[in-house]
């Protein structure tokens, strides 16, 4: 029996693993060759309900909680980590603030839509100046009369060339510092606001990822989600959800490598038996077990806790942390398992060695984790 999950929640990863295989299988392969995001999935996705997993059933959501989201990014990042990159956004990160901060209007304007698969949506903080240090970020959107003029760039959106809609964090009060900082929704088409170009990644090149720019960009004052100044603090509420959604994300990956050179291990012969007899690999692999073990009980433990509604921010970033330099160990030791196969652009281990490595930097880098884990044991 494992302790954080319902039978409920048991049913519903086989679900989700049977959709994953069915539906992302399909369009898995040539995203990540032609770097992009194929735009029938979003209907197919809406569909499934899977977009508002987190989300009440009256907006068109499963109102499920963090466990179930986790068991979902887990289950799709086995199949394909990098179209999951621009799902698990449009389910999680993107879609919460205008969940957890805008009026009945917004939700229904942005939030309804972008559940049923019909609008993609992207969150914009990161900027060329300022990712880890998110406090400092340069775009500014100034109050005339009715209306905000935003004007800035924001880097590595995720879906951000794609999106119908970008939560934007810009300083409406840049004297204040984080206490300036609001979160305004733009939407596609809005004069000045523009894709200025699709980024080239290393890995996970199902999603696309975008430069935006914002140049006298004019949205009106109902596009504000809450107040003026709590956009930095708010954000902060929907962080522990992004880690744990990273977390998931890292476990995904790991397990697939995993899988694979496993089953590479039982057919691969060397000096006549199969290489899974090899006290070497076989050590790799129990390593990886048990190294993968450790990482879902923390990310399913931060999870349980986020859904039993006790303060899970070290839980979180320990998630976050662990899993994410979890998952290049074992997508490393994968490879190596494989030989000079491993190395070859034919097999998956090859794309989860690259994609593994995308975990320790996004949603906060390993070294902030550790900055957040030790501010949580009373160091600052
Ligand atoms: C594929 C991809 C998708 C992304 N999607 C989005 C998105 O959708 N929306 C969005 O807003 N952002 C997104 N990001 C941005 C991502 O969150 C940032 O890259 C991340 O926060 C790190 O910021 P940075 O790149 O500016 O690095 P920096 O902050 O410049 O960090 C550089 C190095 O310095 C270290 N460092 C910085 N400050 C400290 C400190 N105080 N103590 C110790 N070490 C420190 C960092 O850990 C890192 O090793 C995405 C990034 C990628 C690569």
């Amino acid at each position: 029996m494992d302790p954080f999950f319902t039978e409920k929640q048991r049913l519903f990863r086989q679900e989700v693993r049977a959709f994953a295989k069915k539906e992302l299988t399909p369009f898995a392969e040539a995203a990540e060759e032609t770097e992009t995001f194929p735009m029938e999935l979003w209907k197919i996705l809406g569909q499934s309900g899977y977009l508002g997993i987190r989300f009440p059933e009256e907006y068109g959501g499963m109102g499920e909680g963090l466990v179930s989201y986790c068991i979902f990014i887990e289950e799709m990042n086995r199949v394909s980590a990098g179209l999951t990159a621009g799902i698990g956004l449009q389910a999680g990160m993107a879609t919460l603030p205008v969940y957890l901060f805008g009026n009945e209007d917004q939700r229904q304007q942005w939030l309804v839509p972008a559940i049923r698969g019909e609008k993609v949506s992207a969150f914009a903080l990161t900027e060329p100046g300022a990712g880890s240090d998110a406090a400092n970020i340069a775009c500014t959107a100034k109050r005339e009369g009715d209306d905000y003029v935003i004007n800035g760039t924001k880097l590595f959106i995720t879906n951000g060339g794609i999106a119908d809609f970008v939560v934007v964090a810009a300083k409406t009060d840049p004297s204040k510092g984080v206490k300036g900082i609001t979160l305004l929704v733009v939407e596609k088409g809005t004069s000045g606001f523009a894709v200025v170009r699709k980024l080239r990644k290393m890995a996970t090149r199902g999603s696309e990822t975008a430069e935006l720019s914002f140049k006298d960009c004019r949205v009106p004052g109902r596009n504000r989600l809450g107040q003026e100044g709590v956009g930095f603090v708010n954000l902060m509420k929907s962080l522990n959800e992004g880690r744990l959604s990273c977390a998931a994300s890292a476990l995904g990956i790991a397990h697939s490598a995993f899988n694979e050179a496993l089953n590479y291990a039982k057919r691969r012969k060397a000096f006549g038996k199969s290489i899974g007899a090899l006290g070497a690999i076989q050590s790799y692999l129990a390593n990886m077990s048990m190294d993968i073990e450790a990482g879902r009980l923390l990310t399913y433990n931060g999870a349980w806790m986020a859904d039993q509604e006790q303060e899970y921010t070290k839980e979180a970033s320990w998630a976050k942390l662990y899993t994410s330099e979890m998952v290049q160990r074992v997508a490393n030791k994968a490879v190596q398992v494989f030989g000079g196969y491993g190395f070859i652009r034919d097999y998956a281990v090859e794309r989860h060695y690259r994609e593994a490595r995308l975990w320790e930097i996004v949603e906060g880098t390993s070294e902030i984790q550790r900055l957040i884990i030790a501010r949580n044991l009373g160091l600052k």
